[in-house]
């Protein structure tokens, strides 16, 4: 329907506009010379009376505005119509009993549907219309039901209603990119009873859990499953984690041997070397801004969206943008402390002091605070260690720091992609050394992964078959976890397809949540996350 002042031109006569200041009245007549019987389809000329309605419409101008409108009913002219009087229809004017213009109630729907309830509300008592939150969440819920095309390729995950309490499903039409239903839980007779009344799909994208496997096993017994790629990443990671925690001596082992192998610097006053807890400090936030920088980038290569990126690890999407842009983990500038530079005055003097034998920081420290000092003792405890150790001829200013088990795993198998700092660089090699069975470990994943990269699936028998005799538990745990998912592994060896807009579309559906506060009741959370059907 076009824009017109008469919501269908066709069928409305205009008789008179009388505006008011606070309202506009468009007096029309319906004027078609014959209506057909709702009945019998049968013509009729007949008219039987004529009575007003009063509709509103769209505003103008932040006036509001209402139709009177004349309309009629008719004789029904066929003996044979069990029908004697019909009511004019006017489908483009007006619903049977709707006091509002069809136009204006499809606005409504539109509206909360794109910003919700009370959003809606809002805005439309901004454009001089009263009506409220609960009649737009009512004309949200008359939608009809939306009904897709059952698609060939699905996606399924799950979504919280409530935090670790409520779980529910949402299915995805991976071919046409849109969320095609609901469920109210993930149960897997949910989601078989879907596949049953829902026969045709050919593909089914799934997380490694038992609840889709065994619906989809169900519902859906000549579907492929694929295992979504993600998901098998996060599993080989998990089980090489649990590898490193259950041998955390190795890498505290290799970090020590790594050191030892460093010439170190003998500090001196004029470098400012940073104090040791701080050093040491920086160190692991750097290790863990790493991590982070790294699984970013490697979940972003994958695929997944901003978004989907910032929805799986949890950090704000300005980070995973921010991380998007850069080639590599950028250096935080780290201003020269304020502290540091309020105990810059005293260095001289305790200098000087140092210079005469005084070497008991707590002594310096009550000096200094007489001459105005501000700060701790432990400032001048950092500040003079370095000197101490020169003097004692002590080493190594750092106390060798093993780095997590995660980030273990990462460097033994991320490669060039893990972005590892210098001394982590060589980590590796010190680990292979310590312990040269972990050779196989890191030829396993790193075989895994490549596999995955290059949907190799020709590769993967011979792959299982040796990770199965594998010297390390945790990666045999992990090919028996394959093993008994095989064909939807070899699928995703071989096919395109993944969650990764499933993800987007559960990020969708959480934001809109979020914006219905306590409303969000599964019919409505449904009518706001499926496509808005178009009334007819
Ligand atoms: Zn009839």
């Amino acid at each position: 329907m076009g824009n017109s002042l008469l919501p269908d031109p066709k069928s409305l006569h205009l008789d008179n506009i009388i505006a008011t200041g606070e309202i506009i009245t468009i007096i029309v007549s319906a004027m078609s010379p014959q209506v057909a019987c709702p009945c019998c389809r049968q013509h009729s000329r007949r008219v039987h009376s004529r009575y007003t309605r009063t509709l509103a419409d769209l505003p103008w101008q932040g006036i509001a505005v209402q139709f009177r409108l004349t309309a009629r009913k008719f004789f029904c002219q066929n003996g044979e119509c069990a029908r004697r009087v019909f009511t004019e229809p006017l489908p483009l004017v007006v619903r049977r009993y709707g006091r509002k213009t069809v136009r204006l109630a499809e606005a409504l729907r539109e509206l909360a549907y794109l910003v919700g309830g009370e959003a809606a509300a809002r805005i439309v008592r901004a454009f001089g219309l009263a009506v409220s939150t609960d009649t737009l969440l009512r004309h949200l819920r008359r939608t009809p039901v939306f009904s897709a095309p059952t698609p060939r390729v699905l996606g399924v995950d799950d979504f919280a209603f409530r935090r670790g309490r409520r779980y529910g499903t949402i299915l995805v039409d991976l071919e046409r990119h849109c969320p095609i239903d609901l469920l109210p839980d993930r149960e897997p007779e949910t989601f078989a009873a879907w596949l049953t009344e829902h026969p045709g799909v050919a593909v089914i994208s799934r997380d490694r859990g038992n609840a889709y496997i065994e619906g989809a096993t169900k519902g859906a017994p000549d579907a492929v499953q694929v295992a979504d790629r993600w998901h098998l990443i996060k599993n080989l990671g998990d089980a090489l984690e649990r590898l490193f925690t259950r041998n955390h001596r190795l890498l505290r082992e290799s970090a020590r041997a790594e050191q030892q192998s460093r010439q170190v610097e003998p500090p001196g006053r004029a470098s400012h070397p940073p104090p040791l807890r701080q050093q040491q400090h920086q160190r692991a936030r750097r290790e863990k801004r790493l991590a982070r920088f790294t699984e970013v980038k490697r979940l972003l290569a994958e695929g997944l969206s901003q978004r989907a990126v910032a929805r799986r690890t949890g950090l704000a999407r300005k980070t995973v943008c921010r991380i998007a842009q850069c080639e590599s983990l950028p250096d935080i500038v780290v201003p020269e402390s304020r502290r540091r530079s309020r105990i810059d005055r005293f260095v001289p003097y305790i200098k000087e002091r140092w210079k005469d034998g005084y070497s008991n920081a707590t002594l310096l420290h009550r000096e200094i605070v007489a001459q105005g000092f501000m700060g701790s003792v432990n400032i001048v405890q950092r500040l003079v260690q370095p000197w101490r150790d020169k003097r004692y001829g002590r080493a190594g200013p750092v106390p060798a720091t093993a780095p997590s088990p995660r980030r273990a795993a990462w460097l033994l198998t991320g490669g060039e992609d893990a972005r590892p700092s210098e001394e982590e660089r060589a980590f590796p090699k010190r680990l292979l050394e310590k312990c040269p069975a972990l050779v196989e470990a890191q030829e396993m994943a790193l075989s895994f992964t490549q596999m995955l990269g290059e949907r190799n699936a020709t590769a993967f028998p011979a792959w299982l078959e040796r990770a199965s005799g594998c010297h390390w538990s945790e990666l045999r745990g992990f090919a028996r976890s394959l093993r008994q998912d095989r064909k939807a592994v070899e699928a995703a060896l071989s096919l395109s397809w993944s969650n990764g807009q499933v993800e987007g579309q559960v990020n969708r559906l959480k934001f809109i949540k979020r914006q219905m506060y306590g409303r969000a009741g599964f019919d409505l959370l449904k009518a706001r996350v499926l496509p808005l059907q178009k009334a007819a």
